[in-house]
């Protein structure tokens, strides 16, 4: 017989008065029922939605704990995204005493900025068709469904604190309608289609950085916005991400050879986005290096010159062919005064960008754009800070009231610093990762330059 005692992580604020062994086990059971259900409608073999975190075991203990992925349907194409950056303090009184000129700041190449009008905030946009989702975390406590409801955490990077208390309060409602049914189905379905309206957000989102509140009384010189660039990039990745599953699932034509093949057969440069399958590509990478003209391994497209991304290369060449592709570019870099350089983020190889005086790289494969000479997200204009500065100028933020989703992000930012420090540190040097085999090799100058493996 199964034991009818409360386990011993329930909360016992959840057990209502009314509560009684024969609702428990009867609870326990349509919990069991829903997750199951759940399971088989969210779950496909492309996408895991829901993920169970802890379940109630055979002996009825635990709690059902899920964490379910919403993604947001839209109306519309194209939901651009606007976002304010403020300029710093000092920036605006540097503007008033002089005729220096300003610098936005970098968030990608496909992002312009101008100032505002009041020249408190940097404005830009850009667009995209799928928005990252929001993440919905449930625990089912043993009055649930007969009396309580999911005890409930929403959270997504782009929206505010006030916009998700507003969508929780609505799922509320919902659970209120719901007489004491089942309701997790209904919320996620809700969220995915109501989410965008509800909010009022219908082809236009509006992003303001999480530093803002801070950035307001730090006298310091050093500004980062680590935040927002960091959800910039996971917004334009999962849209890129999305948008390549949904190229990948339909026919395509090839514009060099002309055979229809499923998207999934092609290569598309993220850069301009132009696309060739597998087979053309392989021959057309193959012919360059095995003729040494590596400079003309740009997109086939006659009006386009973008540079086929490393990451292309790789794919279509055997490793031997990959490395004599990677010595010639050096070799040819070098002679043009460009460079080419490893992203500190994923360690791909980058080409930097051509004004050398800029010291950009933009990475095609986890789209950071950053300083060749300190590695940190790009700061144009501005001189590169040391470690010791950055770690410093956090540090004081830290000491700033900040609410619990702010101290929660203060922390992630902190770890990925320093998380990123100890990576710079440990490919300090000419150490660097050897992009067919992954063994460290050094990078050697002088008549043989090229990788040596230690
Ligand atoms: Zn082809
Ligand atoms: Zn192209
Ligand atoms: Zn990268
Ligand atoms: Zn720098
Ligand atoms: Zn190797």
């Amino acid at each position: 017989m199964a034991d009818r005692s409360l386990s011993p992580q329930a909360d016992p604020a959840l057990v209502t008065n009314s509560f009684r062994d024969g609702t428990f086990l009867e609870n326990l059971q349509e919990q069991k029922d829903e997750v199951l259900a759940l399971q088989s409608i969210f779950n496909t073999e492309d996408d895991e939605k829901l993920k169970i975190l802890s379940e109630v075991s055979e002996d009825n203990e635990g709690l059902f704990t899920l964490l379910i992925k919403v993604c947001p349907i839209s109306a519309h194409d194209l939901i651009r995204v606007d976002l304010a950056v403020p300029t710093r303090p000092d920036e605006n009184m540097a503007a008033a005493a002089s005729a220096d000129p300003l610098y936005p700041p970098f968030l990608g190449s496909n992002i312009q900025f101008n100032r505002s009008e009041s020249g408190w905030h940097w404005q830009g946009s850009f667009s995209v068709k799928y928005l990252s989702p929001l993440y919905l975390q449930l625990t089912l406590p043993p009055s649930y469904p007969s009396t309580d409801p999911p005890e409930c955490h929403l959270s997504c990077d782009w929206l505010t604190m006030d916009q998700l208390t507003s969508l929780s309060q609505a799922i509320d409602t919902l659970w209120n309608e719901s007489c004491q049914m089942p309701v997790i189905y209904n919320w996620v379905h809700w969220l995915e289609n109501t989410v965008l309206s509800h909010l009022g957000i219908t082809d236009h989102l509006v992003l303001k950085p999480f530093m803002s509140q801070i950035e307001k009384d730090d006298k310091d010189e050093v500004n980062l916005n680590e935040d927002i660039d960091q959800v910039i990039a996971s917004l334009v990745q999962y849209n890129q991400e999305q948008r390549n599953i949904e190229f990948c699932k339909t026919l395509q034509e090839c514009p060099l050879c002309f055979s229809e093949k499923p998207g999934e057969h092609f290569f598309r440069m993220i850069d301009c986005q132009h696309y060739y399958c597998h087979d053309c590509m392989a021959e057309f990478c193959e012919m360059h290096v095995k003729e040494g003209t590596v400079e003309a391994l740009r997109c086939p497209d006659r009006e386009c010159n973008t540079i086929i991304p490393p990451y292309i290369v790789q794919a279509v060449m055997v490793p031997e062919a990959y490395l004599r592709w990677e010595q010639l570019l050096l070799q040819k870099t070098l002679d043009a005064m460009s460079d080419t350089v490893y992203c500190p983020r994923c360690t791909s190889l980058v080409i930097a960008e051509a004004e050398e005086e800029l010291h950009l790289a933009c990475c095609s494969i986890c789209y950071f754009s950053f300083c060749t000479q300190c590695q940190r997200s790009w700061h144009q204009g501005r001189n590169c800070i040391t470690d010791q500065e950055v770690l410093e100028t956090i540090q004081n933020r830290g000491t700033t009231v900040m609410n619990k989703r702010e101290e929660r992000k203060y922390q992630e930012l902190l770890r990925k610093i320093e998380e990123e420090i100890e990576s710079r540190t440990t490919m300090k040097g000419n150490v660097r990762t050897c992009p067919s085999c992954k063994a460290r090799v050094e990078k050697i100058g002088g008549e043989h330059f090229g990788f040596k493996h230690v």
